[in-house]
């Protein structure tokens, strides 16, 4: 991409799509194409096709996604399914009746099979059944990679799917009931220490495993993985068997029990931590095998514990000041608190 192509980044107020922003931003991209939800609802599909026929992006960074943790996405399902297949649809064709350059699509390591071998190559994907709790999230998501493969197959076009393992970073979306396990955990040792409590709560039982990173190193990977050269990119394309796919990770995971004393120490939250077993515990694993990207010359850069720092000071900036009074009213807030950007 040269520095004044046009890009447009769907989704920007999200976690990923903020850090695809900084990101560009950061490489000297001078010439972004945003649009906040009030002005463009990529789930219409009348608005899309104007959008895209005005403004002609010449690369589209598609990370636009309604998204949750665990209880959101077995709460909701059928809101997952809807919003998740009409956004991409619409985006991913009108990207391709316009003549877009390139696109990458976001999807999530919760597209792999519940019981798939780790580290998760991209070949696990569509050999086995599904995690449950998020089953109409990664269907969504599968549709969307088939899209973008048949798209490449048929049309000749330049389609890529991006698969992030769980990602967190400056400005998530922070809830007890919706959010993913770090913005959920960073809220409730915030509270814990403010209140002097004697002990938070984590859900499920301490021993699932994931892998975690940080949100602008994710976006560094997609803006790499936009840039390859033509033969890389026909390479990955042509060559492997999921075609358009590609795993973002660090290639190291934790289990939930070490993330959340990691929380603790880095909150300075002192008092105990609890088991609530009767909470799902999702997924017991979902490491991602790395070597697709890492192969291609890109590397993973900040430290889990230093992300994690990053981000608590981040929600300090901005959120240092909810009283629990405000988050417990925001987790009664319905589902639509779960409506947002990947
Ligand atoms: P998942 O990776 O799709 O399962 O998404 P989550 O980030 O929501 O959950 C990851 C793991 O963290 C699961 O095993 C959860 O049960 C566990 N977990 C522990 N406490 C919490 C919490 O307060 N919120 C969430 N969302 N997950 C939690």
């Amino acid at each position: 991409m040269n520095r004044e192509a046009k890009i447009y980044v769907a989704g920007h107020q999200g976690l990923v799509g903020s850090a695809l922003v900084r990101g560009l931003r950061a490489l000297d991209y001078c010439n972004i194409l945003l649009r906040t939800h009030q002005d463009l609802d990529l789930s219409d599909q009348t608005q899309v096709r104007e959008f895209f026929a005005q403004e002609h992006p010449e690369y589209v960074f598609l990370a636009a996604a309604k998204v949750g943790g665990i209880l959101a996405n077995s709460t909701y399902p059928a809101d997952f399914i809807y919003q998740n297949v009409l956004i991409q649809t619409n985006v991913i064709h009108e990207a391709y009746r316009t003549g877009v350059k390139r696109l990458l699509f976001l999807g999530s390591s919760c597209i792999y099979p519940k019981h798939a071998p780790q580290p998760i190559k991209e070949e696990s994907l569509l050999s086995g059944l599904l995690e449950p709790t998020n089953r109409a999230y990664a269907v969504a998501k599968i549709a969307g990679i088939e899209m973008c493969s048949s798209y490449n197959r048929q049309h000749g076009t330049h389609y890529l799917a991006a698969m992030p393992t769980n990602l967190y970073g400056k400005g998530d979306h922070y809830d007890l009931q919706d959010s993913h396990v770090i913005p959920a955990l960073i809220l409730k040792m915030h509270e814990a220490k403010q209140n002097g409590a004697d002990h938070v709560t984590v859900w499920g039982t301490g021993t699932p495993r994931r892998e975690f990173l940080c949100s602008d190193d994710a976006a560094e990977a997609c803006i790499f993985l936009i840039n390859l050269p033509d033969l890389y990119l026909d390479r990955l394309i042509a060559n492997s068997q999921h075609s358009s796919v590609v795993n973002i990770g660090c290639g190291e995971d934790v289990t939930i029990r070490e993330l959340a004393e990691l929380i603790a120490d880095v909150v300075e939250y002192r008092g105990q931590i609890v088991f609530d077993t009767l909470k799902p515990d999702g997924t017991p694993r979902k490491l991602l095998d790395i070597t697709r990207l890492t192969s291609l010359g890109w590397k993973p850069f900040t430290p889990l514990r230093e992300g994690l720092m990053m981000t608590y000071k981040d929600f300090l900036d901005h959120h240092g000041h909810t009283s629990p009074a405000a988050s417990i009213l925001s987790s009664f807030a319905g589902p639509n608190r779960a409506v947002k950007n990947l």
